[in-house]
């Protein structure tokens, strides 16, 4: 027996390096990376939705058919879906339950459906995105197991991985190398999130990319009729699909350029599908042409690079926007925007040693959500976040 442990703890050891390796191929010959041209800014387009949405097939959930949820969701004009049913009271068999409801069409040209579930352990719970079915059963059977070996299952999966609710109940108790995103805003209660932020800012200075999302965690619909109404009821009109709203900058309107946009960080999040989008935006040889959105990644030149950040969608007629810019973690500048003048700048030089990260938040009036009436109260002055624009991150790491 003692062998035969030593044989397989050698097997995974195998596993282990081969994901490693998988992972990045830095040349320990060449420690200075070489950082890939960033992606068109204008082939794409904004779509929005909502990562973390539970259907009936979740326990739990009430009055939440999977028709109910898209024609809601196209009612508040979202773009894609994913609906993220509990695994755990279906063993894991996802592709048996949520994916063969007959109202489950991911094939309905009309809206973006995506494949998913939330992976619900012992040791917390992440969501998983992916344009195409994949075997879910696989990576539930493995949730106990040592990390590496999730590694490589996600790995052979295919599959997008997201760490939900980080710093809340059922946390994400798992290593962040197994992660491509982060659930930065959980619900519409945004003050609940700050020891997600801080988590993420954490990742960020250590060197990884990693996506910040939103992910309303609804389990509840509104009551058409007064005999539907139940003590959950009062949730749904406080959060429910779309608060948050996740925008992505999708070079495609289909499944796969939504995951990819996702895993590329060209992503922003909004308290509903009404507020303004925030963009954010670099120009590195200050040329007035702008060089590279959230999400990419560039190689410092010493000199000072010009930001943008740019409210985009309905801005509130009166009131003051304010934009936070977070560098490294740290405050950077406070800077004011309005509906006249809905963008900022400012300047600033990369160090060429080391790596360095900017992102924004920004504060100010809240934007009604006709459909979702409570929710407004509860988001607060939270606007809108953006993803961060990274310098000399390395690709392989
Ligand atoms: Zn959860
Ligand atoms: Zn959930």
């Amino acid at each position: 027996m003692r062998a035969r442990g030593f044989v397989a703890s050698l097997a995974l050891a195998a596993c282990f390096n081969s994901f490693a390796l998988g992972q990045g191929k830095t040349d320990l010959m060449n420690p200075d990376p070489v950082i890939p041209p960033v992606a068109s800014l204008t082939n794409g387009t904004w779509l929005k939705g909502d990562l973390h949405t539970h259907s009936w097939h979740s326990e739990g959930a009430t009055n939440k058919s999977i028709t109910k949820m898209i024609d809601f969701s196209k009612s508040a004009g979202l773009d894609y879906l994913c609906i993220t049913d509990h695994d755990n009271h279906v063993k894991g068999d996802v592709s048996h339950n949520t994916w063969t409801d007959p109202e489950f069409k991911p094939n309905d040209p009309s809206f973006i459906l995506l494949y998913g579930a939330e992976w619900t352990t012992n040791r917390g719970h992440g969501n998983v995105f992916s344009a195409k079915p994949y075997d879910h059963q696989r990576l539930y059977d493995v949730r106990d197991q040592r990390d590496v070996v999730i590694g490589q299952v996600k790995k052979d999966l295919g599959i997008h991985l997201s760490a939900n609710h980080p710093s809340g109940k059922n946390h994400f108790g798992y290593s962040y190398d197994l992660i491509d995103s982060i659930e930065v805003w959980n619900s519409a209660l945004w003050s609940r999130n700050a020891n997600a932020i801080m988590i993420w800012d954490d990742m960020l200075k250590s060197g990884r990319r990693l996506t910040g999302r939103g992910g309303s965690d609804t389990h509840h619909s509104i009551p058409e009729t007064p005999d539907q109404e139940t003590k959950y009821s009062r949730q749904a009109r406080a959060s429910n699909i779309g608060t948050p709203t996740t925008w992505v900058f999708a070079t495609g309107r289909n499944a796969q350029a939504v995951v990819d946009a996702l895993t590329n960080g060209r992503v922003a999040v909004s308290a509903n599908p009404y507020a303004p989008r925030v963009e954010f935006y670099a120009d590195l040889d200050q040329d007035g042409k702008m060089d590279m959105m959230m999400g990419d990644n560039a190689k410092p030149t010493g000199k000072p690079v010009k930001f943008r950040v740019q409210l985009a969608g309905k801005t509130a007629a009166d009131g003051t926007y304010t934009v936070h810019v977070i560098k490294d973690g740290n405050k950077f500048g406070d800077f004011q925007a309005n509906s006249s003048q809905p963008s900022v700048e400012f300047t600033d030089a990369p160090a060429t040693t080391g790596h360095t990260y900017y992102r924004v938040e920004v504060e100010g009036p809240g934007t009604p959500y006709p459909q979702v009436p409570n929710s407004m109260s509860l988001s607060g002055n939270m606007v809108g976040l953006s993803n961060p624009i990274y310098f000399n991150y390395d690709p392989n790491f």
